[in-house]
């Protein structure tokens, strides 16, 4: 969380921040600022309003670094904004100093004054006492790694100089090259407009920036490894879209094809060109699948699907669980962690006690070169293209076809089911399912009609069976996360064992029901919250016309296609109900996209 940007070299800084900023504002955005050589200038509120206290701003400085934030410690105020300034030190900070306490009684004792509530300003005040003691930045810097505890990345400028300074520990930080200088930031997203080509700092190096050259202190190499990045300014844009959600949603057909396309030859899955050897799967006797919120329902639908195609006894934990509540350890067990951003800290640190414990990790990440991605043994890249919305649509769903494709191959590997079959599926999954993607995004004005329904209700519930139910989560947490509805999602059988005394008049209940075997049971929980007043809504692939107030029929002919089906129009009904509801769709309230803190 919070996105860190900076920029040394020939041309002005600030708007460089600016627009660095902008981009990424995903990361956190209830307060930010920019500090130049000549001033610091911050904001509670969004990057469009230190824009305009900037916009007539003269300061011709070459330097800066800017910062948006994502309050842990203390609350949202410009006070508590970053950047924050101690004697000649003056940074910006993403993560959480767990001891800051401890050192800021230390210092307190020294005279040092605070004027914030952040654990930041404790890391700029120590920074700042040991070079006072040195005179050295680097050897400070140094000596104030081996104090901190809990994670950081750190943008630090010393008064009077040109040069910006960066180390990182668990949050990420890259830097970047062009021809007029070097630039920072928390994710490349912020620098396509200026540059291409970058370098992701390790955990524990230093690195200097000048407007000539980096030097590296604390690193195995003398001079960064660049690489080149493959987003694109049309990547990072609307497109004429409301917003970046809808636009993301709209996506999904073209970018799960693409996800898929490099996975399946001969109409089957093949993971090669991921680097995952023909038998990479072969003696799995079990799976654990790590996530934190949608990745995590992603996870359960996949469990589903691996269960039910492979037979392998599959469990899905929450990420930040997963440490505290381990499983007791068998041998061949797989666990696969699921991060859009690949730099998910709850995920991340799952990785690292799986790794430690001895599990084979395969990562299912977007974000490409990032810490899971690179941490894990192996990792396919979901290939969805830059997600800017904060609530994830193609994230979600590109993991899906990769969770999807996966239980495919372990059913080939492990003969669970014939061949013809998994070339059936396989084909549905890479042919049907954009189809089905594409003809459920063409019932949106039944779902504005429905979300004129829901707009005006503070609760609301989804319920569904097996599979169904696993969507059934990420459809209330997506209309939770966006319109702020309490949404609950509950097992279709578990509501009247007790929720259901929450139905009064036109509470709305959302059913997810694909599975025939299923469906009469389902439809039964229905009419029970219908009898109590309820306002039933059923969405299903399967041919009814009277078992709820309204049906939302998927043209969904197979289970796979049903999944995908139901999904986009869980994720069509919160963005319509959001927009009524007059929300803020992209950023919506508390919330940051890539959650860096533990
Ligand atoms: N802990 C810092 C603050 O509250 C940074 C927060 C973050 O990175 O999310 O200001």
């Amino acid at each position: 969380m919070c996105g860190i940007i900076g920029y040394t070299g020939s041309q002005a800084s600030e708007p460089k921040l600016i627009t660095g900023l902008k981009a990424l504002e995903y990361r956190g955005y209830d307060s930010c600022g920019v500090a130049t050589k000549e001033k610091i200038t911050k904001a509670k509120g969004r990057v469009a309003y230190l824009e305009d206290l900037l916009r007539n701003s003269e300061d011709m400085s070459t330097v800066g670094i800017g910062h948006t934030r994502w309050a842990t410690h203390g609350e949202v105020s410009k006070e508590n904004a970053h950047p924050h300034r101690i004697g000649k030190i003056t940074l910006v900070h993403n993560g959480i100093i767990e001891n800051y306490a401890e050192i800021k009684a230390e210092l307190q004792t020294q005279g040092v004054k605070f004027v914030s509530q952040t654990d930041t300003e404790i890391a700029c005040a120590l920074i700042n006492s040991y070079y006072e003691n040195s005179g050295d930045i680097i050897e400070a810097i140094k000596k104030a790694q081996k104090r901190f505890v809990g994670s950081y990345a750190f943008a630090i400028m010393v008064e009077g100089e040109n040069k910006i300074y960066a180390t990182r520990y668990k949050s990420p930080l890259i830097i970047a090259k062009s021809k007029d200088g070097y630039y920072l930031a928390s994710d490349m997203s912020a620098l396509i407009p200026f540059t291409r080509k970058y370098y992701r700092m390790n955990e524990g190096e230093i690195i200097c920036l000048s407007p000539n050259g980096v030097e590296l202190f604390n690193a195995k190499i003398s001079t960064p490894l660049w690489e080149i990045s493959n987003l694109s300014i049309e990547d990072t844009r609307k497109e004429g879209y409301d917003h970046y959600m809808l636009k993301e949603i709209y996506e999904q057909s073209t970018v799960i094809k693409n996800t898929l396309s490099k996975r399946i030859k001969s109409v089957l899955p093949d993971f090669s060109e991921d680097g995952l050897s023909n038998d990479y799967f072969k003696d799995i006797h079990e799976i654990h699948i790590i996530g934190c919120g949608s990745a995590m329902h992603a996870g359960l639908v996949g469990k589903g699907l691996i269960e039910k195609y492979a037979k392998i006894p599959t469990s899905v934990f929450v990420a930040s669980e997963y440490r505290y509540n381990p499983p007791i350890k068998k041998d061949n067990t797989l666990c696969i962690f699921i991060s859009q951003s690949g730099e998910t800290a709850d995920t991340f640190a799952s990785l690292e006690y799986a790794k430690q414990n001895g599990y084979k990790t395969l990562s299912i990440v977007n974000a490409q070169n990032t810490s899971i991605a690179i941490e894990s043994h192996n990792v396919i890249y979901t290939y969805a293209g830059v997600e800017i919305a904060v609530a994830t649509t193609k994230g979600y769903t590109t993991q899906l076809a990769i969770l999807s494709l996966i239980a495919l191959k372990l059913s080939l590997d492990r003969s669970t089911l014939p061949l013809e079959q998994v070339k059936d599926l396989t084909s549905k999954l890479y042919n049907g399912v954009p189809k089905a993607i594409e003809t459920t995004l063409s019932t949106r004005d039944k779902i504005k009609f429905l979300a004129e329904k829901i707009k005006d209700r503070d609760d609301a519930f989804y319920i569904g069976r097996g599979v169904d139910y696993y969507l059934c989560k990420e459809g209330s947490l997506k209309l939770k996360e966006i319109s702020y509805i309490n949404s609950q999602d509950y097992p279709a059988g578990e509501l009247k064992h007790g929720t259901i005394s929450l139905i009064t008049e036109n509470t709305p209940v959302i059913a997810i029901a694909n599975n025939i075997d299923l469906f009469p049971k389902t439809v039964s929980n229905l009419k029970e919250v219908k009898s109590r007043g309820a306002y039933t809504i059923l969405i299903t692939s399967l041919r009814v016309t009277d078992e709820a107030d309204c049906i939302i029929n998927l043209n969904a002919p197979s289970e796979l296609e049903a999944i995908f089906s139901s999904i986009i129009s869980v994720q069509l009904l919160s963005y319509e109900t959001a927009l009524l509801r007059g929300c803020d769709i992209d950023k919506p309230r508390n919330l940051a996209k890539s959650v860096t803190v533990e």
